[in-house]
């Protein structure tokens, strides 16, 4: 019994400075928010025929005085639960817009650079985003055919009806629509059909190690095959060996992303090559 009551306050003293820990992340996001503490770094990716550098994904950092650099994974969730993420994703989707305009502008990029930027089902679900993002394209000039917007598979999954609605929306105004982290959210094929999309990005998980594991081949392959005939933009993210892209390419993927051929960046370090030396030649 006495055991009982010292582990009882045990838990409830390491369940407090959870508590704790979290009420004072969620205090500094705001002041972050407030005082604009995100710094977008931009990982590009390749088109697997040429080995072109077609795009790039813009990815949050927080760079926050007292923390460093915190990466999005530690504090995304609690954005998202907060309500807070509504404002992070339009400061994240200015500066992209702008820093793209002005790569096209100089020269840096391509002019038909595609830029991705994640979303959150909270953002979708915002009466007010799509006004938002109008503004923001009219205040950075970005053309709505530049840009593309990632939102997961499981987020999809689990705001069905709103999110369908919303994602119609964003493409009539001319923007694109990629589903990330696909293979994760179980959604079935009949059910991809009635989406509106233009690309698909394969999971990091099925692409690491396909080489040597011959189920996570066969599932992109069965990706691959399902979505022949569909006018879609296959993506593979994660790709770390030239093994993988290889395969990627035999397979019939059109697009990958991965440390093999860049680490997300800031954009003075992207890379200065239009083509990649990374993919092996054929
Ligand atoms: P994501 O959108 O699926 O982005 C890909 C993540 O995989 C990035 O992590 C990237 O650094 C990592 N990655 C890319 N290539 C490789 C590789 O070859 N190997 C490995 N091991 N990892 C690779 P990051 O930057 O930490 O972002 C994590 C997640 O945070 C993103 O996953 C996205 O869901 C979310 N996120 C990032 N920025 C934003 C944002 O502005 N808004 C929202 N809503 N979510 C964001
Ligand atoms: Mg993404
Ligand atoms: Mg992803
Ligand atoms: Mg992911």
């Amino acid at each position: 019994k006495r055991s009982d009551a010292a582990m009882y306050v045990y838990f409830e003293a390491s369940m407090q400075a959870r508590v704790q820990e979290q009420s004072r992340l969620l205090l500094e996001l705001h002041h972050a928010v407030q005082h604009h503490e995100f710094v977008v770094f931009y990982q590009p990716f390749v088109r697997l025929s040429d080995g072109y550098f077609c795009g790039a994904e813009a990815l949050v950092r927080w760079e926050s005085p007292s923390r460093g650099m915190v990466s999005p994974a530690e504090f995304i969730p609690i954005a998202e639960q907060s309500g807070l993420i509504n404002q992070i994703g339009m400061q994240v989707l200015e500066q992209a817009a702008f820093d793209t305009v002005a790569q096209i502008e100089a020269g840096r990029w391509p002019a038909h650079f595609q830029l991705h930027v994640n979303l959150s089902a909270r953002q979708l679900l915002s009466a007010d985003f799509i006004d938002k993002l109008e503004q923001v394209l009219t205040r950075t000039q970005l053309p709505p055919e530049n840009l593309t917007l990632e939102i997961t598979e499981s987020q999809l999954m689990s705001h069905e009806h709103l999110a369908t609605s919303g994602l119609t929306k964003i493409r009539a105004l001319g923007i694109k629509i990629a589903i990330d982290d696909f293979g994760t959210g179980y959604s079935s094929l009949a059910y991809l059909h009635q989406m509106a999309f233009d690309s698909l990005k394969i999971d990091r998980s099925f692409v690491h190690s396909m080489t040597e594991n011959s189920t996570n081949q066969r599932i992109i392959e069965a990706v691959v095959a399902m979505t022949r005939g569909m006018d879609v933009h296959l993506v593979a993210e994660g790709i770390e060996t030239k093994e993988e892209a290889a395969r990627l390419r035999e397979i019939g993927c059109h697009y990958a992303q991965g440390f093999l051929f860049a680490r997300p960046l800031p954009l003075a370090e992207q890379p200065t090559e239009r083509v990649t030396d990374k993919l092996p030649t054929r």
